[in-house]
């Protein structure tokens, strides 16, 4: 009988759970947007892993230049080649 699919689970789980461990004690205080350069706005998520009950407040920069939603501009002028 196999079980690795349950292991490799577990695994995840557990990189998860690290990765989310690693990002919530990442609060910098003069964090700016990589794009823009605007200071960051920090915003709390709350992560949880189904199943297992762990659960997870962080706080992670947001942009609020960047956030908002992208309008795809339509060409003003479509040059008919
Ligand atoms: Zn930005």
């Amino acid at each position: 009988m196999k079980n690795s699919n349950k292991s490799t689970n577990g695994v995840m789980v557990e990189q998860i759970a690290n990765f989310l461990d690693s990002q919530s004690i990442q609060y910098r205080e003069d964090a700016s947007c990589e794009s823009c350069g605007s200071k960051m706005n920090y915003r709390e998520f709350h992560f949880w892993l189904a199943g297992n009950g762990m659960a997870w407040n962080i706080r992670l920069p947001v942009c609020a230049i960047c956030v908002q939603p992208k309008v795809n501009k339509l060409p003003a002028h479509r040059d008919a080649a």
